[in-house]
């Protein structure tokens, strides 16, 4: 399977009920050729309306440090780790929520494949909920940020902060980490490129391969 035809099928998802209110499946966007992966946690509504991740405030702030960094969503892909807006609608009015672990769990027989086609040196998790899905349950993203760790998926991931996050803490006297998201970044990239001209090795690659 391609991983346009992946992409088609995960359109016609109806496996979990964040199917029944979605509007469109954000499925991913950018270069699946790239060495390096962005995975979020979930789409938001401007994400849902345009069946794309990262489009909306946050995804703005994002392409900003990509810049910063000398990226581009071009060169990079990016994704979420569940593909369909996650939203409380008891008042009747959408209000975004984390995605469930159910669901979490549902989405990754589209995550796993997704990965597996892309094949990424490395995976750049945005956010603690992905992290805790793609690195480890107990990630602390105060502790563990900027740090590489194994990972089934890429031969190497590391994680950082959410521009969602950032644009919380912003003020007039601070970034609220978006230095270090653009540092995580350039670190990402760096990492996957010196990881994609040294062949695989078949046990994890240890930080020393890449530092
Ligand atoms: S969130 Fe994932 S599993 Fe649930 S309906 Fe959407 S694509 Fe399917």
């Amino acid at each position: 399977m391609t991983l346009e035809e992946l992409e088609s099928a995960a359109k016609e998802c109806i496996a979990c009920r964040l199917s029944e209110k979605r509007r469109n499946v954000a499925f991913g966007d950018g270069n699946p050729n790239s060495p390096l992966v962005l995975v979020g946690e979930g789409p938001g509504d401007q994400e849902d309306q345009q069946g794309k991740p990262f489009v909306g405030k946050a995804g703005q702030l994002l392409n900003k440090a990509l810049a910063d960094a000398g990226l581009s969503r071009e060169i990079v892909y990016i994704t979420n780790t569940v593909k369909c807006r996650a939203a409380d609608w008891s008042t009747g009015k959408p209000v975004n929520r984390p995605p469930t672990d159910d669901e979490t769990l549902t989405c990754r027989q589209w995550l796993v494949p997704q990965l597996a086609l892309i094949k990424p040196q490395v995976i750049l998790c945005i956010g603690s909920p992905s992290a805790k899905n793609l690195i480890k349950k107990d990630f602390k993203i105060t502790v563990d940020r900027g740090r590489y760790f194994p990972c089934e998926f890429a031969r190497t991931a590391i994680a950082t902060l959410h521009p969602a996050y950032i644009l919380r803490q912003q003020s007039p006297t601070n970034d609220g980490g978006y230095s270090l998201l653009v540092a995580d970044l350039m670190k990402a990239w760096e990492a996957a490129q010196k990881l994609a001209s040294k062949p695989p090795r078949p046990q994890a690659v240890p930080a020393a391969l890449i530092e």
